[in-house]
C-alpha cells in the first residue's frame, strides 16, 4: 500500500516557518494580486491565497479588473505595483481572458516582484541554475514534497507528462538540476506507458482525469498527481488513486496534496521577494 504524501500538514508547516521567519524580521512581505474578471474558480483561489498570507503574517491587496480590461490598463496597473516599494510581489491571476497578452504581463512584473517565477529572467536564472531565481510555486512544491520523504533524484529517472510554461517545464528543470534523467512527455507522445513505466519518480500534470491508471506505472514509483479535475462537486487528479495505492511506493492526493503546496510556495516566495528587495 503507497504512503500517502500529506500536503495539507506539510504545506502548514512550511507556512509556520515563513509566518515565523516573518514574525522574527522587521519585514512587511506584501503580496498584491491582481484579478481579472468574475471567474468564480479564480476568486475561491485568491481567496485561498489571501487567507493564507493573513495567517503567516504577509499583507495582501487584491485589484479587481473588469473582464473587459485593456492590454494598457492592465500594464498601467502592473507598472503602478512594480513602483510601489510597499508592494514586495505581484501575482496575476490565472487564466486572463483570451484578449490579454499573458507573456507580456509576465515580462512586465519586475523580476524581483515575480512571485510567480514566470518572468523571462527568472526562467532563465533557473535554467541556467544561477542563485536568486523565483522559482515557479508548484514545481517548489513538488520538490519539498520529495525533501519531505527524503528522496535524493540524484541518478534517479524522473517522467514528467505534460510541457506547460507554469507545471511541466519548471519541474523538468528542477529534476534536471537536481541530477535526475528526465524524460517529458506530452500531447504528442505515442505509447504514454512506455515512459510512464520507467520512472522512478512520476509527475503528472496534464488535467485528464484517469489518464494514468496502474498498468503504467513500475513497482514502486513516487508519483506526484498535479492535476484538477472537476467532477460534480469533487476534485480529482490525473492518477486512477484507488488503482495506484496497490502499485507506488508514495502517492499524492487530490485535493489535499500538490494544491495546498502551491499556496505553501506562494508565501514563501513572497518573503523572499521581500528579502531580495531590502538587501
Ligand atoms: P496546461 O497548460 O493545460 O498543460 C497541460 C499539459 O498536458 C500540456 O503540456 C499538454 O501537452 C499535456 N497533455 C495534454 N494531453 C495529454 C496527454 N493525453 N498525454 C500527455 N500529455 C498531455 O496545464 P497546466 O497549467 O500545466 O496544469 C496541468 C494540470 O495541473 C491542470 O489540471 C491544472 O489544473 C493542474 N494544476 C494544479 C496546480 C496545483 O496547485 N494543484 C497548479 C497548477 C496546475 P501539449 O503541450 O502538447 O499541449
Amino acid at each position: 500500500m503507497a504512503t500517502i504524501i500529506d500536503g495539507k500538514a506539510l504545506s502548514e508547516k512550511i507556512r509556520a516557518e515563513v509566518a515565523e521567519e516573518i514574525a522574527r524580521s522587521a519585514l512587511k512581505p506584501h503580496l498584491a494580486v491582481v484579478l481579472v474578471g468574475d471567474d468564480p474558480a479564480s476568486h475561491t483561489y485568491v481567496g485561498m491565497k489571501e487567507k493564507a498570507c493573513r495567517a503567516a503574517g504577509v499583507l495582501s491587496s487584491v485589484h479587481k479588473l473588469n473582464l473587459d480590461v485593456t492590454q494598457a490598463e492592465l500594464m498601467a496597473l502592473i507598472a503602478d505595483l512594480n513602483h510601489d516599494e510597499f508592494v514586495h510581489g505581484i501575482l496575476v491571476q490565472l487564466p486572463l481572458p483570451r484578449h490579454l497578452d499573458q507573456m507580456a504581463v509576465f515580462g512586465a512584473i519586475r523580476p524581483e516582484k515575480d512571485v510567480d517565477g514566470f518572468h523571462p529572467q527568472n526562467v532563465g536564472l533557473l535554467n541556467l541554475g544561477l542563485p536568486g531565481a523565483l522559482v515557479p510555486c508548484t514545481p517548489a512544491g513538488v520538490m519539498e514534497m520529495l525533501k519531505s520523504i527524503s528522496y535524493t533524484l540524484k541518478g534517479k529517472h524522473v517522467v514528467v507528462v505534460g510541457r506547460s510554461n507554469v507545471v511541466g517545464k519548471p519541474m523538468s528543470t528542477l529534476a534536471l538540476l537536481a541530477g535526475a534523467t528526465v524524460t517529458i512527455t506530452h500531447r504528442y507522445t505515442e505509447n504514454l506507458a512506455v515512459y510512464t513505466r520507467q520512472a522512478d519518480v512520476l509527475i503528472v500534470a496534464v488535467g485528464k482525469r484517469d489518464l494514468i491508471t496502474a498498468d503504467m506505472v513500475k513497482p514502486g514509483a513516487v508519483v506526484i498527481d498535479v492535476g484538477t479535475n472537476k467532477v460534480g462537486n469533487k476534485l480529482v487528479g490525473d492518477v486512477d488513486f484507488a488503482g495506484l495505492q496497490e502499485v507506488a511506493s508514495h502517492l499524492t492526493p487530490v485535493p489535499g496534496g500538490v494544491g495546498p503546496m502551491t499556496i505553501a510556495l506562494l508565501i514563501k516566495n513572497t518573503l523572499q521577494a521581500a528579502k531580495m528587495q531590502h538587501g
